[in-house]
């Protein structure tokens, strides 16, 4: 069945994960420093750290934009491809888990590109705006808190230049957002929000099923 997306089975996966990662080892080592945490399911999957590196790439960004750092891979995947004047503004409240993420910036010598603000996020994004910087960024990534994905949809929209682009992380959340009988709050902002970019006229957008879901929406 070519017409649909495969479902990957463990064999699947692992001879899918031997042919596409090039994971650098700064990044497996956080990976593994990672795993030692209670919630290290937080963490994005390294092929969608090396799609968001190529995005990069691809889209030539410089200035860049993170909502949610946990311990700081996804934010590393981007230095890395990033420019060596390029830049990441990372958001996240969590001192303890940015300070795994810092450690492993600075032995990756990227910690120059990473402004990291401990603050609420919507703060860090509203204070961007504030400060006249609208339009202004190539790229942003959404993985924080759910109840506020749509909040953070809409500033990073406005921070985000034309045709530059957002990714959504957990869109798929585990598969719960396909179960209607699953109604907490994470599960249905992410419904909210997935019914909302879908209908978005202001952005052509795509769901991809790697990881937990991403959603890639290019600002028009
Ligand atoms: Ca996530």
């Amino acid at each position: 069945m070519t017409s649909k997306t495969l479902s990957l089975t463990e064999k699947i996966y692992t001879y899918f994960q031997a042919k596409s990662l090039r994971e650098p080892a700064i990044l497996r080592e956080l990976r593994e420093e990672t795993a030692k945490l209670s919630n290290a399911q937080m963490q994005i999957s390294p092929e969608q750290g090396q799609l968001m590196g190529l995005l990069i790439e691809l889209i030539n960004a410089r200035k860049t934009l993170e909502v949610g750092v946990f311990t700081g891979y996804s934010a590393l995947a981007v230095a890395l491809a990033l420019p060596e004047d390029g830049k990441i503004v990372a958001c996240d409240l969590n001192e303890e888990w940015t300070a795994i993420a810092k450690k492993f910036w600075q032995s990756a010598n990227v910690a120059h590109k990473i402004d990291l603000r401990i603050a609420p996020a919507l703060e860090t994004l509203d204070g961007l705006i504030a400060n006249g910087e609208q339009a202004s960024f190539d790229f942003a990534f959404i993985d924080a808190d759910k109840q506020n994905y749509l909040n953070y949809y809409e500033r990073c929209l406005t921070l985000l230049r034309r045709g530059g682009l957002l990714a959504i992380d957990n869109v798929l959340w585990y598969g719960d957002v396909a179960d209607t009988s699953i109604q907490n709050p994470s599960t249905v902002a992410i419904r909210t929000v997935n019914d909302f970019v879908h209908q978005d006229e202001r952005v052509t957008m795509s769901m991809l099923p790697i990881g937990d879901g991403v959603t890639l929406a290019r600002k028009r």
